[in-house]
């Protein structure tokens, strides 16, 4: 388990490098300071997150599949199939359930509280990824660990998942621009900055579009998907009015979740009413 973590790690931290790099060399948007307080309060973040998964650490993904299989419990330990087909299986199903999640942390207002936080910044890049309310963290790994405990997949598909899932969260974010001929190939297939970008637009139909993570066949398949062009994207605004009005430091927004406020027209639900 502790070798899986320090992989993990290393792993994340090499893919941040590499999209340091890649902003550095060809970003979407080329903005005149690059280390600003956004970013840090960005980092901030991800000692949070840290903090939280150490804190909670048997509420892990791979903890779940861990104790689903010694359990024999979840589809795959109780219909034990193909170790390679399950393992396919194993992440595309992941993938479509973490595409719901976001769905619904758009359409709930109590988890929109918390989900808005990571919509409130203002300035995209690859620390954006970094940047979940720990109220956020908590949800997800609840929500995983439910959902692996019931599914039962190996541990290795779920650490491959929770790798890949951690990578695509600071790819999506990036404000790294593809070579024209990759991004017209790979956005048949994954989300990419250039798509996932549009989901954090101040606009309100916009912010509902490309909830994807890694596949952007579920935003495709329920008519979520949408695409610009590079102009269209890097024209676009980004962050949350309501939020970004009072300020976007990182104790105000720790605690905006917890404070009186009206939840935006941002809420799935309510703008497809409108
Ligand atoms: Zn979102």
């Amino acid at each position: 388990m502790e070798n899986q973590t320090l992989i993990r790690v290393g792993l994340f931290s090499v893919c941040f490098l590499m999209l340091l790099l890649l902003e550095w060399r060809s970003p979407l948007v080329r903005y005149r300071e690059v280390w600003t307080i956004n970013r840090f309060t960005n980092m901030l973040f991800l000692l949070g997150t840290v903090g939280t998964s150490r804190l909670l650490i048997s509420m892990s993904a791979v903890s779940a599949a861990a104790f689903a299989q010694s359990n024999d419990f979840g589809i795959f330990n109780v219909f034990p199939m193909h170790v390679g087909v399950s393992f396919i299986i194993t992440l595309i199903l992941l993938d479509f359930l973490i595409y719901l999640q976001h769905i619904t942390m758009h359409a709930v207002p109590f988890l929109w509280r918390f989900h808005q936080i990571h919509h409130a910044d203002e300035r995209l890049d690859a620390t954006t990824g970094f940047r979940f309310h720990p109220g956020e963290i908590f949800f997800s790994l609840a929500y995983k660990w439910l959902i692996v405990f019931l599914i039962g997949p190996s541990i290795l598909a779920v650490v491959v998942f929770e790798i890949v899932l951690s990578s695509f969260s600071l790819f999506s974010h990036s404000n790294s621009k593809l070579l024209s001929r990759y991004q017209v190939i790979l956005e048949r297939v994954f989300i990419t900055p250039q798509t996932h970008w549009i989901h954090h637009s101040v606009g309100v139909v916009e912010s509902q579009k490309n909830f994807g993570f890694c596949l952007c066949l579920w935003d495709r398949l329920f008519k979520t998907y949408t695409c610009y062009t590079l102009p269209e994207v890097t024209r676009l605004k980004f962050g949350v009015a309501d939020i970004n009005a009072q300020g976007n430091n990182f104790q105000d927004m720790l605690l905006y979740p917890f404070r009186k406020i009206h939840c935006s027209n941002y809420l799935l639900r309510r703008s497809r009413r409108d």
